[in-house]
């Protein structure tokens, strides 16, 4: 009697967990359905990139961006949309950037350059100067002052074709990027050209964000990308004949910083409106291409998620928020400002996931945070497989999300195919065309799938040490 008690119970609870196994499949498939049949995020990224086009910080495009998306927010009846307020940096590009190689004088060769994000000007005229080239900033210590006074540095460390994650390619190269016009000042450089971050060969110069550390406005030194193809030229050029000149001429110009917003959307938890789980992307791109791919890929997929949520009929426990964060390129201000209001406001944010890493189909997510929420992710994996999604890693979330980290917030990041990524990264081809439709449904389904089952099953509490 006893035992046939206990298999009653047994076969109960199988019976209760295949159930909500079933659950679990019907809302995925709801999801994809739904996002696939009658998705907006395409349409969105259509308007954000050719009716306004690249965002940077500051700029009219970035503010027409904020009221665009806060537009289209309040159209999909959430509980609450709001502005919050930053404060954003500004930076201009100014005309054209021009540069070229001279052999001898008079016999030139342009090649195509722009200014690097947060960079100074060229003196009135440009700049003209002998160039020295090396493969990273660890170079210069060797090569010391004497060699490099005077002279143009010249990184040309390319990235590691052999990474399959091009993203960890771009991070072993992005130190010249960032860095290498402030450690080449130190050693009395007058400019700096950076290949560009790129696994192609192409004759897009690829721009991005530097910074001059402490580095005093007066020995500040203007910093450009080369286009991959470029940098090939340039270098064998050199080889044959190293006292060639380089000259390059961009106006680029900071302006006082200007308020900006993130634009933020939410549907209240029916159970535990005190849990928040957020989802965005960064409203911010650079201003050469139109940044579909980055981020506004990211920023219709995290509103195709509320979107989802709301036409399924799907009533969320917890309370989920979209946050389209403003200046992650320059600045990351609205990252960090979100996550200062969060804290004073004492929110307690348990779920949060960022889609920056392009409108490619998508592969999985990459987890930070505790084992014991990364063990229960890992355990939904197979829910994933009907729709070719395989790869729940360790690994880093997202810039904008990460400043709300604590022992106890799952961050996540989506992690879509990385391979043609950095041929558009930062660059004039970052545009419209380059993002295939269904590919960018699919990571807003994908992405709204993870949120109803972290929504469903919420964080796993540390287990409690008794005594
Ligand atoms: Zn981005």
């Amino acid at each position: 009697m006893k035992k046939k008690a206990i298999l009653l119970l047994f076969l109960g609870v199988i019976g209760l967990l295949s159930a909500q196994i079933n659950k679990d499949q019907e809302q995925l498939r709801a999801i994809y359905d739904q996002a696939l049949t009658n998705g907006k995020a395409y349409d969105w990224l259509n308007y954000l990139s050719n009716q306004i086009g690249g965002r940077l910080s500051g700029s009219v495009q970035a503010q027409h961006a904020v009221e665009y998306t806060k537009k289209q927010l309040d159209s999909l009846g959430l509980d609450r949309v709001w502005l919050q307020p930053v404060m954003v940096p500004k930076w201009v590009r100014g005309t054209a950037e021009f540069a070229y190689f001279e052999t001898q004088p008079g016999l030139t060769t342009n090649v195509p350059i722009c200014a690097l994000g947060g960079s100074v000007a060229t003196p009135d005229g440009g700049l003209k100067a002998a160039l020295v080239e090396v493969q990273g900033i660890e170079d210069l210590e060797k090569l010391g002052k004497e060699k490099i006074e005077g002279k143009i540095v010249f990184y040309n460390r390319p990235m590691d074709p052999t990474q399959i994650s091009t993203f960890t390619a771009y991070s072993g190269c992005v130190d010249q990027r960032y860095a290498g016009a402030m450690e080449a000042a130190k050693y009395g450089a007058v400019g700096v050209l950076v290949r560009s971050m790129n696994l192609r060969l192409d004759d897009y110069p690829h721009t991005g964000s530097i910074s001059y550390g402490d580095t005093p406005a007066e020995n500040r030194i203007p910093a450009a990308a080369i286009s991959t193809k470029g940098a090939e030229l340039l270098s064998a050029t050199l080889k044959l004949n190293p006292s060639i000149k380089f000259y390059f001429h961009q106006t680029c110009k900071v302006f006082p910083d200007t308020e900006s917003y993130n634009v933020i959307g939410e549907i209240k938890g029916s159970e535990f409106p005190d849990e928040i789980m957020i989802v965005g992307g960064h409203l911010d791109s650079w201003d050469l291409g139109d940044g579909s791919h980055d981020d506004g890929a990211g920023v219709v997929q995290s509103m195709e998620v509320l979107r989802l949520i709301k036409a399924n009929g799907y009533k969320p426990k917890r309370t989920i928020r979209v946050v389209l964060f403003m200046n992650e390129e320059n600045g990351l201000r609205g990252g960090n400002k979100y996550a200062e209001v969060a804290k004073s406001k004492k929110e307690n944010h348990v779920f949060a996931l960022e889609s920056d890493a392009g409108g490619f189909t998508p592969r999985g997510f990459s987890f930070d945070c505790s084992d014991a929420n990364f063990n229960q992710v890992k355990s939904w994996e197979s829910l994933f497989e009907p729709y070719l999604i395989h790869m729940f890693v360790r690994g880093g979330s997202g810039a904008d999300v990460g400043p709300l980290k604590d022992e106890n917030i799952v961050l996540a990041g989506l992690r879509p195919d990385s391979q043609r990524y950095f041929d558009h990264h930062h660059a004039e081809n970052d545009t419209f065309e380059h993002v295939n439709k269904r590919e960018l449904e699919l990571g807003a389904a994908t992405m709204a799938s993870l949120v109803y089952l972290f929504d469903t099953y919420g964080t796993v509490k540390p287990a409690k040490i008794k005594g």
